[in-house]
């Protein structure tokens, strides 16, 4: 039987996630490639496709694919169909898998210094980043969950998703004014864009003074690591989470999805940081 090869050449951008993965591809020993390409709304159809036909294990896919891309898939994972976006899709015998590891990888970070169970979470913002965090918090059993959101509809309609498709108990701040975390919050988090560079001086508009030691304190920029938020939230001995943490275990469990392998986050993290610094 011949088999057939084709060789493809393409215009690569700039993304730190493909040294991440060639980085922990070389140290696994594992002969795989991340490959970053460029595609425009107009072709995602012909791009799913074309993953498909030529046996990829699966892809990322990034703004502004994110919802468009479910249209073209066979199954949803439950997170993903509550979250209603997907960021990673697994191709297994033939059929095209969406999955959302944004959540997942915040929550492994979380794991590393607490258990949501039965936790309050307060979640700052709620685009993409707060609902993938909201829901899959949910799912790993948090108890409330407060969603604080300069736009009250959007934040309304992630509160109502948590509600109708969770086990949690959601609950709306329209965030108009500066913000005091509650004295019985147990995980806050940022999951808005602010403090992403190049704007690392920008605060969100909270009461520093009501973090308290026994909170732990997550932001989900990973670049600067160490936000405003997080240097306020350690200066108060709160316990800080950082937003590579989080993008490193989306990556991990990307990966878990399509080979099976628990890989080495050290190995990637520390390429980040290269990249970052
Ligand atoms: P979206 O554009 O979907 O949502 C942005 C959210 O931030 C909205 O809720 C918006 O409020 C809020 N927001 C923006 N500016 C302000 C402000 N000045 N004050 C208060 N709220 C504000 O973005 P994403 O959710 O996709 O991404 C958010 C951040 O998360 C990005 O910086 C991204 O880099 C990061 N991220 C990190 C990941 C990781 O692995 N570490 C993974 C995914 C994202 P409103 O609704 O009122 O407009």
């Amino acid at each position: 039987m011949s088999s057939l090869t084709a060789s493809f050449a393409m215009p690569a951008a700039e993304n730190p996630t493909v040294a991440v993965m060639d980085a922990v591809f070389a140290h696994h020993g594992l002969n795989a490639r991340y490959l970053n390409c460029e595609v425009t709304p107009e072709s995602l159809g012909d791009a799913v496709r074309g993953a498909l036909a030529m046996g990829f294990v699966g892809f990322n896919c990034s703004l502004p694919h994110k919802v468009k891309v479910i249209e073209f898939l066979d199954e949803l994972a439950p997170s993903a169909s509550i979250i209603g976006a997907v960021n990673c899709v697994v191709i297994k015998d033939g059929r095209l898998i969406g999955e959302n590891t944004d959540g997942k990888g915040f929550v492994e970070s979380l794991r590393t210094v607490a258990d949501p169970a039965g936790k309050h979470f307060v979640i700052f913002g709620a685009g993409g980043a707060a609902r993938a965090i909201a829901v899959e918090s949910a799912l790993a059993s948090a108890s409330t969950i407060t969603i604080v959101n300069t736009t009250a509809s959007r934040g309304q309609d992630l509160v109502d998703r948590i509600n109708a498709d969770t086990p949690a108990t959601a609950t709306l701040v329209h965030w108009d004014d500066t913000f005091e975390v509650p004295t019985t919050t147990d995980i806050v988090v940022n999951a808005t864009s602010v403090g992403l560079f190049p704007d690392v001086d920008a605060r969100l508009n909270i009461d520093p003074n009501s973090l308290l030691p026994s909170m732990v304190v997550a932001d989900v920029i990973p670049n600067p690591p160490r936000t405003r938020l997080l240097a306020d939230a350690a200066a108060r001995g709160c316990t800080t989470l950082d937003g590579m943490g989080m993008l490193v275990n989306q990556g991990r469990v990307a990966i878990k999805l399509w080979t099976g392998l628990n890989v080495d986050g050290q190995i990637m993290r520390r390429t980040l940081e290269e990249l970052f610094t």
